[in-house]
């Protein structure tokens, strides 16, 4: 068997072309176009070009992008009276801090200070919390994204067992929850686990977030299962490459995501249905 790729480019353009579809609907009805703040502190290269796709992303969707740069010597205190300020905006919709955050600053206290209703990175503990009570409002952008690409294979979800390997609290995590919330049977993976091997063998959906390379290895996947791998490592040859061992899992799976190519592109495009979602909401007035 050779697996069937997931075409991430494909399905995160279909995502974004939705998005852009209904927010010209929304100027159309006379609604202004939802806007997102994304907020950079200091000038690390990674952490650069993840905010300006962010914001390209913005361009191509008709949502309007406001860029606030802080130096990296930034206190807290100003970072905080910043996300106040952005909070109390009525034109602004989501409001996003780019992780990392310098050492200086407590990331938790950052995220805890955006309001749940403009959180569109989906990592604030209300967020999480609903997710995790199945009543999800704005939800986490990979894990999302990860299960849209599963959706657009047509995966069944109910009756099946999917294993998660990584247990962060922005993808493996919230992954789990997104996982239960479909109906599949959901295993967490993390460091501590006695056999990952056994556990990913007995997988008809593996989905993998932990950033090191060829810890799947390709003779664990069970035939015929769907494999998302979410990591993305740089080697030292240049290559971008994820936590699976591809070319062997490709043997065994039934559809599998490419790194680059698969889920890399959903959580920007994800964000940017985050940011239409609290736009609509905002347009709701609370009775
Ligand atoms: P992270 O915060 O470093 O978390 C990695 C997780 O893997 C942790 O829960 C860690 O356990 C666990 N882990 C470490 N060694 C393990 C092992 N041997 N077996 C099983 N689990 C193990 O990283 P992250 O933010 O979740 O990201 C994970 C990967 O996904 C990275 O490569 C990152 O670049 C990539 N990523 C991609 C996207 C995308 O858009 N494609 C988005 C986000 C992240 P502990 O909690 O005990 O440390």
């Amino acid at each position: 068997m050779t697996a069937q790729l997931i075409d991430g480019r494909a399905v995160a353009a279909a995502v974004l072309d939705r998005v852009l579809q209904a927010t010209l609907q929304r100027t159309e009805r006379g609604l202004r176009a939802p806007a997102l703040a994304t907020v950079l502190v200091g000038n690390d290269p990674a952490s650069e070009v993840y905010v300006r796709n962010k914001r390209l992303a913005c361009d191509k969707v008709g949502i309007r992008s406001i860029p606030v740069h802080f130096d990296a010597d930034v206190t807290q205190e100003k970072l905080l009276t910043r996300v106040d300020m952005l909070n109390a905006d009525p034109l602004i919709d989501g409001v996003l801090v780019q992780l990392p955050l310098p050492r200086h600053i407590d990331a938790t206290r950052v995220i805890e200070r955006i309001r749940a209703d403009k959180d569109v990175d989906g990592f604030h503990p209300y967020n999480l919390g609903r997710l995790a009570q199945r009543m999800p409002t704005l939800r986490p952008c990979t894990p999302l994204g990860v299960i849209e690409l599963l959706k657009s294979v047509g995966e069944p979800f109910k009756r099946r067992h999917a294993v998660v390997v990584g247990a962060s609290n922005h993808v493996g995590r919230p992954m789990a929850l997104e996982l239960l919330l479909t109906g599949a049977t959901t295993t967490v993976c993390h460091r501590f686990t006695y056999d990952l091997a056994e556990e990913v063998s007995r997988a008809d959906i593996v989905v993998v977030a932990v950033g090191r390379p060829g810890l799947i290895h390709g003779d664990w996947i069970k035939a015929g299962a769907t494999v998302i791998d979410v990591g993305m490592n740089r080697l030292a040859d240049g290559r971008l490459v994820g936590d699976c061992e591809f070319e062997r899992a490709r043997e065994r799976a039934a559809f599998i995501t490419p790194v680059p190519g698969g889920v890399g592109t959903m959580t920007v495009a994800m964000l940017m249905q985050n940011t239409l979602q609290a736009a609509e909401t905002a347009d709701t007035p609370i009775s």
